[in-house]
């Protein structure tokens, strides 16, 4: 079995709602300092094109703060597998 793997390049919007399995990341409000977390399994990304950053937004319940914590962006890998 050959397996070839492509990394695709960038530009390639992905889904309205696309999760992102196992990806749970933590922060801290710079304002009152409670931990928020972004679970991509959860709280989809709209529209993500691949090899792009976007900011990650964060809403605190604590304190009612918005702010971004720093970005996030998706690449995409494919894999072809050929029988021989
Ligand atoms: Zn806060």
């Amino acid at each position: 079995m050959t397996e070839t793997k492509y990394e695709v390049a960038t530009g390639i919007e992905l889904d309205k709602r696309t999760y992102l399995n196992p990806v749970v990341y933590r922060t801290e409000c710079p304002e009152c300092g409670e931990e928020v977390i972004k679970d991509f399994e959860q709280q989809y990304l709209s529209y993500p094109i691949t090899g792009v950053y976007e900011p990650i937004n964060h809403y605190c319940d604590n304190c009612d703060n918005e702010f971004s914590s720093g970005e996030i962006k998706v690449d995409l890998v494919v894999t072809i597998k050929e029988n021989r």
